[in-house]
C-alpha cells in the first residue's frame, strides 16, 4: 500500500525472533501455530530462527520482548494483536519501540472505511485503529481480513514484520512478504534444506543405516524424525565460502552429495519430498492416471478411510469390523478376488482392500489392490497392536497403494 521508506542501511536477513502475542496462547486457550509455520518457512530460506517467545497482552511485555530480540537478530516477526480492541497492542508497542506516533494514514481509512459500506455497515471509530502507522512503517495488505500488516525498518537495517492472528490472515500476507520483498531484500545465509519422506522402515533403522559418520557431522547435517505418517531425513546444509587455498561450495552442491548417499542406503524407502503428505501423494498419481479410488478396509477402525477423508478421489470407503467377515465375503473369496469385487461393485478404477489383525502384541497387514491392469497382493507388519497398529497398518497400505501407482502408466514399469 505504501513504498517502503528510504533505508539508511541494506543489511542481509540472517538470524530470526518469533513473537507470538496474544493471552490466549500464553493461558493456553488457543495453541501457537503461527511461530512454527513462521520458523519452518524462513528455516527453509535459510535463515537461523534463533527463538520463539508467546506473550500476553501486556504492551510492557510486548515492548520489551520488541527491545530485547531488535537486539539480538536482524528480523523479527510478529503475529497477534493488530485487532481493533483495546487490548491489541502490538501496534503501540512497536511505536514505543520507534519512538515515533502513530496516525491514522488517509488512505487505509478510505480502504477501511470502504470495506463497512460495502456491508452497509456504520463505520465504527474503534477501527481506526487499524489505519494507524508510524513513518517508519509501510503496510501489508491483508486481503482476507480489516487489520493490515507493518513491515518496520530500523536505522541500523534491522527489520520488524508484524502480521495479525488469525491463521487464514497471516499466512497469505506472510507468503506475500516473504517471496516479495523479503526475498528481494537478501534473506539468510546461503543454507538450504531438503526433507525426504521414508516408509516401510523405523527411525532406528533409518539412523543404522545411514551410521555414525554421516548423522555427527555438521554441514551438511543429516537428521531425523519419527513423524507420525512417516520417517523424516532433514538435510542441511551451508555454503562453504572460498578461502585462499579453495573455491566455495554452495548449499546446494553440499546438499546434492549428501542426498545422493542417502538415497544409496535408503532410496527405496523414500515415498515423497519436503511437507507433502500421504493423501497429497496418492493423489498426484491418480490425478496423473485420471484415475479413482474404492477401498474395504477389515479389522482397522477405519484407518484408511481417516487418512483419506474428504479426497474427491476416493469414490467408496467402507470399514468392517474383523468379527464381521468371519466366514463370509473378502476373506473367504480370497483378498486378490475380493479388491476385483471391490472395485468391481464402486465403479472405481482402483479397488483396494486392506485386512489388519492383532498378532503376538502386533498387527499383520494384508494388502490387495486391483487396478485396471494388474493384481497385488502383499503383507507387512506394523509395530504394535491397537490404535497405534490400526493407524501404521492404514500407512503400509498407503505406501503399497503409492507403489503400485508409480508403476502405472510408465513405460518400462518394473517388474512386481
Ligand atoms: P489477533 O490478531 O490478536 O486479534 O488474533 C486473533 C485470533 O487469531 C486469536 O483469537 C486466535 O484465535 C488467532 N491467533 C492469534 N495468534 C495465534 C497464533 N500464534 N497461532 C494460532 N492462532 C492464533
Ligand atoms: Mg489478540
Amino acid at each position: 500500500m505504501h513504498d517502503s521508506p528510504a533505508l539508511p542501511l541494506q543489511r542481509r536477513l540472517e538470524t530470526a525472533e518469533i513473537l507470538s502475542i496474544g493471552t490466549e496462547l500464553t493461558s493456553g486457550e488457543t495453541r501457537d501455530t503461527n511461530a512454527g509455520e513462521l520458523a519452518r518457512s524462513l528455516t527453509e530460506v535459510g535463515v537461523e530462527v534463533t527463538r520463539l517467545t508467546a506473550l500476553p497482552d501486556r504492551r510492557e511485555r510486548v515492548e520489551s520482548a520488541f527491545r530485547a530480540a531488535l537486539e539480538r537478530v536482524d528480523l523479527v516477526v510478529s503475529s497477534g494483536g493488530l485487532g481493533p480492541t483495546p487490548d491489541d497492542l502490538t501496534r503501540e508497542s512497536i511505536a514505543a519501540v520507534c519512538d515515533e506516533v502513530p496516525e491514522v494514514d488517509p488512505a487505509l481509512e478510505r480502504w477501511l472505511r470502504s470495506l463497512w459500506e460495502r456491508r452497509g455497515l456504520p463505520f465504527s471509530a474503534i477501527n481506526l485503529k487499524q489505519a494507524w502507522r508510524i513513518p517508519s512503517a509501510s503496510t501489508i495488505a491483508n486481503p482476507n481480513g480489516t487489520a493490515p500488516g507493518w513491515w518496520v525498518d530500523r536505522p541500523d537495517g534491522r527489520v520488524v514484520i508484524l502480521l495479525p492472528g488469525p491463521p487464514s490472515e497471516m499466512r497469505p500476507m506472510w507468503q506475500a512478504t516473504l517471496t516479495g520483498r523479503l526475498h528481494e531484500r537478501g534473506l539468510g545465509a546461503d543454507r538450504q534444506v531438503r526433507t525426504l519422506r521414508l516408509t516401510g522402515i523405523g527411525e532406528s533403522a533409518v539412523a543404522d543405516q545411514l551410521g555414525d559418520e554421516i548423522l555427527r557431522q555438521r554441514n551438511p547435517e543429516v537428521t531425523t524424525y519419527a513423524r507420525w505418517d512417516a520417517v523424516d531425513v532433514r538435510l542441511a546444509a551451508s555454503a562453504v565460502p572460498a578461502s585462499a587455498d579453495q573455491p566455495g561450495t554452495s548449499a546446494a552442491a553440499l546438499l546434492d552429495a549428501v542426498e545422493a548417499v542417502v538415497l544409496d542406503v535408503l532410496g527405496s524407502h523414500v515415498w515423497a519430498r519436503g511437507t507433502t503428505a500421504w493423501p497429497e501423494a496418492i493423489g498426484a498419481e491418480l490425478g496423473r492416471l485420471g484415475w479413482t479410488l474404492a477401498i474395504q478396509e477389515v479389522g482397522t477402525g477405519g484407518a484408511l478411510g481417516a487418512l483419506f477423508r474428504d479426497q474427491p478421489w476416493l469414490l467408496r470407503g467402507e470399514s468392517l469390523a474383523a468379527a464381521g467377515v468371519v466366514g463370509r465375503g473378502p476373506a473367504t473369496a480370497g483378498p486378490a478376488a475380493a479388491a476385483g469385487a471391490v472395485r468391481a461393485a464402486s465403479g472405481a478404477s482402483v479397488g483396494l482392500l486392506l485386512v489388519a489383525r492383532p498378532r503376538a502384541g502386533d498387527t499383520t497387514v494384508s494388502v490387495a489392490i486391483e487396478t485396471p491392469t494388474q493384481r497385488r497382493r502383499e503383507r507387512a507388519t506394523a509395530f504394535r497392536d491397537g490404535a497405534l497398529g490400526h493407524s501404521r497398518a492404514a500407512l503400509s497400505a498407503a505406501g503399497i497403494l503409492l507403489r503400485v501407482l508409480r508403476t502405472e502408466g510408465v513405460s518400462d514399469a518394473p517388474p512386481g
